[in-house]
């Protein structure tokens, strides 16, 4: 019925990215989008440790095509969510030290070929009248028009003073003095008895004494 949707025209390293987040949508080419212009302004690769950090402020899908691409991922610990719910990244290098906000200003408008099309599926969307083919066209047009549109008009970039970011911090764990359970001493939590918990037992001895 539609020839909306053309996933043979998507990149090899966006295909990645879908593979990895389960679903290609608009929030995963905002990241896809921001990983690219990142890799290209910095000259930067993925990260094979923690030479690149990404600190995003949001926790939506954008982030996940950070992963994939920048290898800036929770495990390594350069990968730092400040959820202010704003669309909006900084990308560091440490060997480049340079570092560069990527924001959105503006709201979404769509700029694509088919802007008619794109109307009046959102306004059946607006109005609650839209099937499902309907809404998965309207996605689709809008990850075509996010993929082609110029950087520029998507994000705003800033060059920020590049600051040095910790490593990640390596602490040994023991075990906590309630549950017993082994816990990394810097996240561990002293009562006022002296004794060094955990988190949750810091809570509940807050809160009650255990069974
Ligand atoms: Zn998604
Ligand atoms: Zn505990």
């Amino acid at each position: 019925m539609s020839n909306i949707n053309n996933k043979n025209e998507i990149p090899d390293d966006l295909n990645k990215c879908v593979e990895f987040h389960g679903h290609i949508c608009p929030g995963l080419i905002y990241g896809y989008r921001v990983a690219k212009e990142a890799m290209k302004l910095m000259d930067i690769a993925r990260s094979i440790d923690e030479e690149v950090v990404a600190i995003c402020e949001n926790d939506s899908c954008a982030v996940d095509a950070l992963q994939v691409l920048l290898g800036t991922v929770v495990g390594k610990g350069n990968l730092l969510i400040n959820n202010f719910g704003k669309n909006a990244y900084t990308i560091l290098s440490r060997s480049k030290r340079q570092a560069y906000r990527f924001s959105r200003n503006t709201r979404y408008d769509y700029r694509g070929r088919d802007k008619s099309e794109f109307d009046r599926l959102e306004a059946a969307v607006a109005a609650g009248k839209a099937s499902k083919d309907d809404r998965r066209n309207l996605k689709q047009l809008k990850i075509n028009d996010l993929l082609t549109r110029p950087f520029e008009e998507i994000f705003t970039t800033t060059e920020m003073t590049f600051i040095e970011p910790q490593y990640a911090q390596l602490a040994p764990s023991e075990p906590c003095e309630l549950c017993g359970e082994m816990t990394m001493t810097s996240k561990m939590i002293e009562l006022s008895d002296g004794r060094k918990v955990c988190i949750p037992c810091s809570k509940k001895s807050m809160n009650q004494s255990p069974k």
